[in-house]
């Protein structure tokens, strides 16, 4: 017979438990607070469904050095309680953290399929693949990033407006509009004036130089929802920097200044421009494949990375089903081609049934759907707390991009 002289270590519901091979990882959702440490019982029966987060600790274990430091530690940062078995006839129970996943129905003429079509939350149109700009990264770039790049084929007006009859209809948020150069597609100004009837956010995807040359319509741009993502190649000169800036700003252009590196020393020099104008700048890695080491010192993962990078329990469990980087999102390329991601094949075509279509990248396998459950993350304690997968995975041909030798804790 059990002595009622123990106590019940119960954890908080925000509390997560990862544990893998012989290690175990504690990850408080609320605060960011994490403990690390060799898998027991402990982890073990508090995992168990049928405990409820509510595990026995009797005072022979309390007396062993490892588990009261582990305990004191979880009791510490908050992470649960332990309560005296005298003081309750009743078992103390809590809640495990755990997915539960709606079963949408295949009806597309159900409530559910419209449910499923306002998760098609952003749409990237590439109207035209004309450019005269000559970029060096141009065709590296467009694998990693939504922002323009040479193609074949254009679409035309009555095309994208026919397409884009969907919206009103729709969960979309953001609509992108990136060609090649979209200055030199003939209907952008009737374009702009279309969509400006969607009070949706809209981002113009441009090159620097293109900003430059088309100083006289930059105009059409102009929109209280509207964006320009201003693409700039590594070291640009200062002049072409100062000079978009005074244009945008003498057009009340709301832009983002995007600066590409592929080095080190291009990312101090991106950083010095943004020092000397005073304007906030992301700076976006590219992988030309001659710069793995420049990816492995300052791109890749690692323990203090990722444990730095506080997640809340709707990220947890989004990171358990979908792909956080892509749900949601389609591309439609300027040859009439619909997909999830520019590294793999096309999902449909300007002419597929969009329901459907929506219908299909919800389903396990899909790219919106592609998960950290690859041989390497599997068996990685931080699985669920990492990025989901990156387009960076797909051209380093790496599915996993960090420093392993230093995740595993003994
Ligand atoms: S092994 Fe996978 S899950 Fe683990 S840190 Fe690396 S990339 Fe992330």
């Amino acid at each position: 017979m059990k002595s009622n002289n123990g106590y019940w270590l119960v954890l908080y519901p925000f509390i997560f438990i990862f544990s893998k091979e012989k290690n175990v990882l504690f990850y408080n959702s609320q605060t960011g607070n994490y403990i690390v440490n060799i898998s027991s019982r402990i982890d073990r029966e508090l995992k168990l469904l049928d405990n409820s987060y509510s595990i026995e600790i009797t005072l022979d274990e309390l007396n062993e050095s490892v588990v009261s430091s582990l305990i004191s530690r979880l009791i510490n940062n908050r992470f649960g309680e332990l309560v005296p078995r005298k003081s309750t006839l009743k078992k103390p129970i809590s809640v495990i953290p755990q997915l539960i996943i709606d079963n949408y129905s295949l009806n597309t003429l159900s409530v559910d399929s419209f449910k499923k079509f306002s998760e098609f939350t952003e749409l990237t149109l590439y109207i035209n693949g004309k450019c005269s700009n000559n970029c060096a990264n141009c065709g590296v770039s467009s694998k990693q990033h939504l922002w323009c790049f040479k193609q074949k084929g254009e679409l035309s007006i009555e095309r994208i407006v026919s397409f884009l009859s969907f919206i009103p209809f729709s969960g979309l948020i953001k609509l992108s509009i990136a060609g090649g150069d979209i200055f030199s597609y003939k209907h952008l100004e009737t374009l702009c004036s279309y969509i400006s009837n969607f009070s949706i956010a809209k981002r113009f995807v441009i090159h620097s130089l293109s900003i430059i040359k088309n100083a006289n319509n930059l105009k059409w741009l102009f929109g209280s929802n509207n964006t320009i993502d201003v693409l700039f190649e590594p070291q640009c000169s200062v002049e072409r920097f100062a000079k978009v800036s005074e244009l945008l700003d003498s057009n009340q252009l709301f832009s983002r200044f995007i600066l590409e590196v592929i080095s080190i020393e291009d990312y101090t020099y991106a950083m010095e421009l943004a020092d000397r104008f005073q304007r906030s700048v992301e700076i976006v890695p590219t992988y030309i494949g001659t710069n793995r080491e420049f990816f492995v010192d300052n791109i890749y993962l690692n323990m203090e990375s990722i444990l730095n990078n506080r997640l809340s329990m709707r990220e947890i469990f989004a990171h358990q089903l979908i792909n956080t980087n892509r749900f949601g999102r389609l591309i439609l390329s300027a040859d009439g081609n619909i997909y999830t991601s520019l590294n793999s094949e096309p999902v449909g075509t300007i002419e597929s049934d969009i329901f459907s279509l929506v219908d299909e990248q919800l389903k396990k396998g899909s790219a919106w759907r592609s998960i950290r459950n690859n041989d390497i993350c599997d068996k990685c304690l931080f699985q669920w707390l990492c990025p989901s997968p990156s387009e960076y995975n797909e051209v380093l041909d790496q599915p996993n991009m960090c420093d392993l030798r230093s995740l595993s804790i003994e």
